[in-house]
């Protein structure tokens, strides 16, 4: 059991997992691969934490803080193992350590207070808010630590206690953080578990977890809220996405392509909310493909630790694999690669970024999440057919209007289904605002406010009005 303080232990009958450096494709470390006996002793002991870390506030808010600046410290440490494990340039993995630290702050400072309901009843009613209890927490690969943070600063800073599974592909920088963090927090309030499943369906419908808080795609996330359903645990969900970019027709192409492009291949394109699809009005079409082209092959594609490197490796074989699957079916169904269109020619999981042109809309490259450095670009003859087509798809996470009129960018995305929408710009989210999809993107709300009170439960005291 990892409770911050790794200790194997002699004897441990459990296995490991083995973890591969995408940059290469060779295993260079493994982590535990955990036994449901040691998950139910993280349940219990976050249990037992839960009494003295829930009642008092202020001890939280210090921990917190101390926590944060420990993170900070230890990122000389962790970005280069989160870089090894999933392979992002190392200046990313920096941030993404801030982006760790810069939570718990925001979170510790958070008060949820009290609220009077007035109703003009002659009683007075005070909303309060209380603590669920232990959280169960998972987490994909594409960025271990910031999500991870996304779920334990809002949970622990409302005063529960926590649970939390990393993907097997990313567990080392994860087991490290949890470490680092158990210098400032009491033994038991965060535990990080790893291993393969069914580790991780096994920890959301353990019964004694009173919240359930999933990222990750959304066929393993409706699993999770099936198996959340066992204990009627609260769940929140944040799932995949296949996010449009609508370019206007007095989008200034040359200015906003860089934005565009960064805003589709960050991290890879591995992100819930990156641009996935573009689509341009017809006589635009070509400008924008070669802009983006031009940019997909010039990129400087190499491993995370490389000072010069721009774009990493995919993640992991099976990740690589779909990428390839999704790109070798579009090119079937009639697309171009103008850029890329294939695997690099070197060790480790790299893939050539790529921008498709004239690809059916109903490809899959299109039509699913393929989650990797491939953008179809697609034309538009009306706005109507180009709001329809971004909002044709099962997913609702996040959207973007690209034009120099910005009230009429304005207009157009609020015809957009998703949770956040972008004007020339996509991606860009503040720790103060929530986070949420619609339709299969989400369940519940994350960031801000809203993420803490995601991890509270309503507690109303009604007494009569005093004389
Ligand atoms: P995944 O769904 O394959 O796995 C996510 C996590 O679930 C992993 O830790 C995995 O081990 C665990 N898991 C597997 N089976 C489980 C089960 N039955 N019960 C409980 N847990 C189980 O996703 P992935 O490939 O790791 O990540 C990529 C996906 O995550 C993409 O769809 C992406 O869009 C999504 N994502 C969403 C957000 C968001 O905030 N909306 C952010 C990042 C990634």
């Amino acid at each position: 059991m990892t409770t911050g303080h790794p200790r194997p232990g002699p004897g441990r009958r459990g296995g490991h997992l083995a973890v591969v450096d995408p940059a290469t494709g060779e295993s260079f470390d493994e982590a535990p691969d955990q036994r449901p006996e040691e998950l139910d002793a993280a349940v219990e002991r976050a249990h037992e934490a839960w009494r003295g870390w829930r009642a008092d506030p202020d001890a939280r808010r210090d921990a917190l803080l101390a926590a944060a600046d420990a993170v900070e410290e230890a990122a000389p440490g962790l970005a280069p193992l989160l870089t090894r494990e999933q392979g992002k340039p190392v200046t990313e993995a920096y941030a993404e350590v801030a982006r760790t630290a810069a939570r718990l702050r925001y979170f510790a400072e958070l008060d949820a207070g009290t609220q009077p309901i007035t109703d003009g009843r002659p009683v007075r009613s005070e909303l309060r808010w209380r603590p669920l209890g232990p959280v169960a927490a998972i987490v994909p690969w594409n960025f271990p630590l910031q999500l991870a943070s996304a779920k334990f600063a809002p949970a622990l800073a409302a005063g529960n206690t926590m649970v939390l599974k990393p993907s097997p592909h990313t567990p080392l920088a994860t087991r490290l953080l949890g470490s680092v963090l158990s210098g400032a927090l009491p033994e038991g309030v965060l535990t990080i578990v790893t291993g393969r499943e069914p580790l991780g369906a096994r920890l959301v419908s353990h019964p004694g977890i009173r919240h359930v808080t999933f990222t990750g795609s959304v066929a393993t996330g409706r699993e999770a809220a099936a198996g959340a359903a066992a204990s009627l645990a609260r769940v929140t969900l944040e799932l995949g996405g296949n996010d449009a970019a609508v370019l206007l027709d007095d989008a200034d192409v040359e200015e906003i392509a860089d934005r565009l492009f960064w805003a589709a291949f960050r991290n890879c394109g591995q992100v819930c909310m990156a641009v996935k699809r573009v689509y341009a009005p017809v006589r635009h079409y070509t400008r924008v493909v070669e802009a983006l082209a031009d940019r997909a092959r010039t990129t400087v594609v190499g491993p995370g630790l490389a000072p010069d490197t721009r774009l990493g490796p995919v993640g992991n074989a099976s990740q690589l694999a779909r990428v390839e699957r999704y790109t070798a079916r579009a090119l079937a169904d009639g697309a171009r690669a103008v850029a890329g269109g294939h695997r690099l020619d070197r060790p480790g999981y790299f893939f050539a970024p790529t921008v498709l042109a004239d690809v059916p809309p109903d490809s899959p490259v299109v039509t699913e999440e393929q989650f990797g450095p491939v953008l179809p670009v697609l034309p538009y003859r009306t706005l109507d057919e180009a709001v329809r087509a971004a909002n044709g798809t099962g997913f609702g996470l996040g959207g973007s209007v690209w034009g120099t009129d910005v009230d009429r960018a304005a207009a157009v995305a609020d015809r957009l289904e998703c949770g956040t929408a972008w004007i020339n710009h996509h991606a860009e989210l503040s720790l103060a605002q929530p986070f949420t999809g619609v339709k299969d993107s989400g369940v519940g709300v994350a960031g801000g406010p809203w993420g803490l009170y995601g991890n509270l439960a309503p507690f109303v005291v009604h007494r009569p009005e005093e004389a």
